[in-house]
């Protein structure tokens, strides 16, 4: 594998230095190897064809055969192009090209055999298709079996790089090479029945039967989650050896006096088991990485304080970041009136801080009179110096990037334990992927009393009686969330839609109090807003996606999600945990325009189905990829499969991280011989990636 790394690709045969650098920018296909691993990401069987009478609708790439009647040149300048009259005996195609004219009305010739393959549009209830793919019968040598259809860009395709084209190369690319080194060793090929790898790279380009290619994928599936669990895993190992941490074995005054005296309620079952994973941890003399998943409303907050306790106790500071700034000063509201009992000092640290506050701040915290620091980005800052930290909780950690997270860990001599904070549930396979064998805790109970909110597909031709039924809710001195889509590329237009929707809204309900709070406020002004919704002096608030995580105001009861269509899963899940949060039942009101993709309909109509944010992960994970996926590869951790799919291969998953596991408890250094291939390949694949486990 290592020299197909060094053969550069303009070496192969009819790809030359300037189509080279094309692959390399579109595709970023520099050297055979690479070549050899740009898989085809569909296939088709060659044998089937299509007829122009059988089209209808919207229709995916086909083959149709038969030959031109004419060729015409139509328009002039830049708006020229060549239109073939193609017929197969049941209908009539018209071809276009827009490019290359002359070379392609040369190409080919009326009254001899083509087989056409590309996707037929109707216009006027005439069929054409675009710069098709075009072969004559006499090359159904290649015709047989499935074919391969290879990612492009539409630069190749202008320049002529078509799916074939492709294909051409790759077949080229493996008559130039002997054979390809199996890098793993005959038991994990036995073991995991697993096609030798020559065989699978060969089959991969040119299948001949569907089950041939499925074996072909399974070991290439099989090879990628494998070095991937090897990489997680074996820093993870190796952590364990090197990366020594507190021992917190003391529970003392703070966290027993607010135990006995200040806890407003009954612990649930899972917040006690989580507790007490978190406390073994913190007292095993080894830095604890763990990720504390629980659903919107399941009390995370009220665990991390209780942890933050034990390490006071054991004479360390502790920290808590926060993705923004409302939730950075909600979580510093909640712990410091919690706490207020107890005497211990918390102080809150933001970008908006005053610097007279900063200088106290800065200076309780080097002599150790600061216990608690809640606070955003502002934390990290090189001058911010603690005098001993020793606990870090970071909430919501997808809106912090892998690079800030590290910074944390330079806080102090002995790496601080860290536990993280996620609303958004994510899936096992992906968890397994994406966090090695990090320990993951799950508060997988609400607090009692809790109503599920009920959930509503509304369309905009409803509007009306959503109104009328928000006027119930607000007779009864409820409130109501009303929030709008933010997002980036168009800001300008999403702001207009906020503010139409802010008037729109003051004049329906002229009495009551609306207030308003986007992205784009000054901080001060957005907390005043917040302020006046939090206090109950405004009964709705006008947002954008701003209150999406952690704003807690018990007395509302409805959320309205307008432009639902427009929001993923997970977002849509974390935006209703803002209601049914009090005694009363709440609700969450999807607005959408009647006229949607299946996809969206299903995506909202789970909604209204469930409330379990698993459920919700997991459908998000196969509807989108993991690489949409919110709070997982947006953490930063990013790593491109380029065939398995961890939304269906779980099973490969689940194998992989086994197979990895065995080899390296039998040799965790990989340095054997029998494993030098392994621990090769190993560095070149992951030579550029961040060591992850050491910042998750
Ligand atoms: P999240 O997990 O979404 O961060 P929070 O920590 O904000 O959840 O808790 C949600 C609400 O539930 C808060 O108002 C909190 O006071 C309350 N709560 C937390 N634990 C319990 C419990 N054991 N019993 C009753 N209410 C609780
Ligand atoms: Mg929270």
């Amino acid at each position: 594998m290592n020299s197909l790394r060094r053969h550069e690709i303009k070496f192969v045969k009819g790809i030359g230095p300037k189509r080279a650098e094309l692959l390399d920018k579109e595709l970023g296909i520099k050297s055979v190897y690479d070549l050899l691993h740009h898989f085809p990401h569909s296939y088709l069987d060659r044998s089937s064809i299509y007829t122009v009478s059988r089209l209808s609708g919207e229709m995916p790439q086909i083959q149709l055969r038969g030959r031109f009647i004419s060729f015409n040149t139509i328009g002039e300048g830049a708006k020229m192009r060549l239109v073939g009259l193609f017929t197969d005996g049941t209908g009539t195609m018209e071809v276009v090209w827009f490019k290359r004219i002359k070379i392609f009305k040369e190409m080919y010739l009326p009254g001899v055999d083509y087989i056409l393959f590309g996707k037929p549009e109707q216009f006027n209830s005439r069929w054409s298709m675009v710069h098709p793919e075009i072969d004559t019968l006499r090359s159904t040598g290649a015709m047989q079996g499935l074919r391969g259809v290879y990612p492009l860009t539409e630069k190749l395709r202008n320049a002529g790089i078509s799916s074939r084209t492709i294909h051409g190369y790759v077949q080229a690319a493996l008559q130039g090479i002997r054979y390809i080194n199996d890098p793993l060793p005959r038991d994990i090929i036995e073991r995991y029945q697993l096609m030798p790898l020559d065989r699978a790279i060969t089959t991969i380009h040119n299948p001949s039967t569907p089950e041939e290619l499925n074996r072909a994928r399974y070991r290439l599936k099989f090879d990628e989650l494998f070095y991937l669990q090897l990489n997680i895993q074996r820093y993870s190992s190796r952590r364990d050896n090197r990366l020594i941490g507190f021992r917190f074995p003391r529970i003392g005054r703070f966290f027993n006096q607010f135990y006995n005296e200040c806890l407003p309620f009954e612990l649930t079952g899972a917040q006690k088991r989580v507790i007490k994973e978190i406390r073994a941890d913190m007292g095993s003399g080894r830095q604890m990485n763990r990720l504390l998943q629980g659903d919107v409303g399941s009390g995370k907050t009220l665990v991390a304080l209780l942890c933050m306790l034990i390490a006071l106790d054991n004479g360390s500071q502790a920290c808590l970041m926060a993705p923004t700034e409302i939730l950075a000063n909600q979580h510093f509201e909640t712990i410091s009136q919690l706490a207020a009992g107890i005497g211990v000092n918390v102080k809150l640290l933001t970008g908006s801080t005053r610097k007279k506050e900063r200088d106290v701040i800065h200076r309780e915290l080097e002599d150790g009179t600061l216990h608690i620091l809640i606070g955003t980005h502002a934390v990290i800052e090189d001058n911010v110096v603690f005098k001993n930290l020793g606990f870090v909780v970071i909430d919501e950690q997808h809106r912090f990037g892998v690079m800030q997270r590290s910074r944390l860990w330079k806080k102090n001599t002995i790496p601080p334990h860290v536990l993280v904070m996620t609303a958004t549930p994510i899936p096992r396979t992906l968890a397994m992927t994406v966090y090695g064998d990090l320990e993951v805790s799950v508060i997988d109970e609400l607090p009692p009393g809790r109503k599920p909110v009920t959930t509503l597909l509304k369309f905009d031709t409803a509007r009306l009686d959503v109104y009328k039924a928000i006027g119930r809710q607000l007779k009864l001195g409820r409130q109501v969330y009303i929030v709008y889509p933010l997002i980036q590329e168009n800001e300008k237009l999403d702001l207009k839609c906020l503010e139409e929707g802010y008037r729109s809204i003051v004049d329906t309900f002229p009495s009551y109090k609306v207030a308003y709070v986007h992205g784009r406020m000054k901080p001060t002004e957005k907390d005043y807003q917040m302020e006046l919704f939090a206090s109950h002096k405004a009964d709705i608030l006008v947002a954008t996606t701003v209150i999406e995580v952690g704003v807690n105001v018990p007395n509302a009861t409805v959320m309205v999600i307008e432009n639902a269509e427009r929001f993923g899963l997970s977002q849509l899940h974390q935006l209703r945990g803002r209601v049914g949060r009090g005694a009363d039942r709440s609700y969450c009101v999807l607005m959408s325009k009647p006229k949607m993709s299946r996809e969206t309909r299903q995506r909202l109509e789970l909604m209204t189905q469930t409330n379990d944010g698993f459920i919700i992960a997991e459908a998000d994970l196969k509807m989108r990829g993991p690489g949409d996926l919110e709070g997982t590869m947006q953490s930063g951790i990013a790593f491109n499969l380029s065939i398995a799919n961890l939304a269906t291969d779980g099973p490969i998953v689940q194998l992989a991280r086994t197979a990895a596991g065995d080899l390296l408890d039998a040799d965790p250094g990989l340095s054997s011989p029998a494993h030098a291939a392994i621990s090769n390949e190993l560095t070149l694949l992951f030579n550029k990636t961040i060591d992850l486990s050491r910042i998750s």
